[in-house]
């Protein structure tokens, strides 16, 4: 397979989907906060969140599995929690309003809490850390994800059970530092680098993968899409599998949407449900003596001299940064293959737009 690189520069990536969403009758400002969302996700470094999951979106319009005319329904609003139904809307201009809403709350409050349920794929979960902590507050999103088949395994199962079930963590910035960001699926390795593995013939790292028979294998071959024949394994053996199930319990349950259990609906599609939980660092004290112990500890944790003098430690976010400052500048890479993807991808929704 040739998996030759193009840089593309991020606008002409962002122009490409807008006009493919929009050519497919998303409305006009969905798609363009969909483009924005998924170019920025490639700017990143989270090549497998952005412009590749163009055809699987249009292939989601077309399969009625996604709401594109869809309204929030608010379920409760109570103080400070908020519980939200997309109507298997898109995803980043819902989480988007729900976030815009937390913030509110949570600004008048100190806290706030919501839940996003019925809503299409969310993409990177980092961007409503991100926009969290540009209002000046701490975040926690636990998300699950429903609506196709599971990819990973329970810790000591032998098939999947779960979706990559992200958790993201985000602090805001201190006079001296960038915001923390923890953003991270809960599977040992994400469902597109299995993809980008098994497109160049490459091995995934032990403990990544078992096969159909339950057996760890480190072969991705035939396990690159959503109808993977063997499963992810959670990261960290017990602990990523309790905090991917934790995702369940307070995105699923508590959004009110659902879990992955086979008794809910699938229509293989993407969707996820969110908990999402704002606190306002002030409720809790002094914001100036937060700030120097914020820097503190990551002078602190950053000064640990590396095992490998070329990979020093890193704060949370960091790589993310690294990799915009470098992507915006140089363009985003994309291989042959996923330029031919999008390309029919965009024939099938009517656009005359190629890369
Ligand atoms: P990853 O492993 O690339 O990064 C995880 C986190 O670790 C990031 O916060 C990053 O800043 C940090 N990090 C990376 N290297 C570091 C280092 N050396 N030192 C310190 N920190 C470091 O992320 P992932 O698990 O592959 O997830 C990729 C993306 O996929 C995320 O944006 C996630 O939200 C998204 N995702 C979405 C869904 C969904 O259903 N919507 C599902 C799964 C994942």
């Amino acid at each position: 397979m040739n998996l030759d690189q193009t840089r593309f520069p991020a606008e002409q990536l962002v122009s490409f989907i807008e006009s493919a969403l929009t050519a497919a009758d998303t409305r006009k400002e969905d798609a363009a906060e969909i483009a924005r969302h998924l170019v920025d996700a490639n700017l990143t470094g989270h090549d497998s969140h952005g412009i590749g999951m163009l055809p699987a979106y249009i292939a989601h319009i077309q399969g009625g599995q996604v709401n594109i005319t869809a309204t929030d329904i608010t379920r409760s609003d109570k103080g400070v929690i908020i519980q939200r139904d997309a109507d298997s809307g898109w995803g980043k201009p819902a989480a988007r309003r729900l976030i815009e809403t937390a913030i509110e709350k949570c600004q008048q409050n100190g806290l706030a809490a919501a839940t996003l349920g019925n809503v299409h794929h969310l993409g990177r979960i980092g961007a409503y850390g991100e926009q969290a902590a540009a209002a000046g507050l701490v975040s926690m999103h636990f998300v699950s994800v429903a609506d196709h088949a599971p990819l990973v395994a329970p810790f000591r199962g032998s098939d999947a059970r779960f979706g990559t079930n992200p958790v993201c963590i985000s602090f805001p910035a201190t006079n001296k530092r960038p915001s923390f960001l923890l953003d991270m699926a809960t599977s040992k390795i994400a469902l597109g680098k299995v993809r980008v593995a098994a497109n160049k013939g490459e091995k995934v790292p032990p403990g990544s993968l078992i096969n159909e028979h339950g057996m760890e294998t480190e072969d991705p071959t035939g396990m690159s899409g959503f109808e993977m024949k063997g499963a992810l394994l959670p990261l960290g053996r017990h602990k990523g599998y309790g905090l991917g199930f934790a995702c369940e319990l307070l995105a699923g349950v508590l959004s009110g949407a659902g879990t992955l259990q086979p008794g809910n609906p699938r229509k293989g599609g993407i969707q996820n449900r969110m908990l999402s939980i704002l606190i306002a660092p002030d409720a809790f004290g002094d914001t100036d003596w937060m700030d120097e112990e914020v820097d503190a500890m990551s002078d602190y944790a950053l000064a640990s001299p590396p095992m490998d003098w070329d990979s020093p430690v890193l704060y949370p976010g960091d790589p993310e940064r690294a990799w915009r400052g470098k992507r915006e500048r140089d363009g985003v890479p994309l291989d042959e293959v996923t330029v031919e993807q999008l390309n029919n991808a965009a024939n099938k929704a009517g656009s005359s737009e190629r890369l």
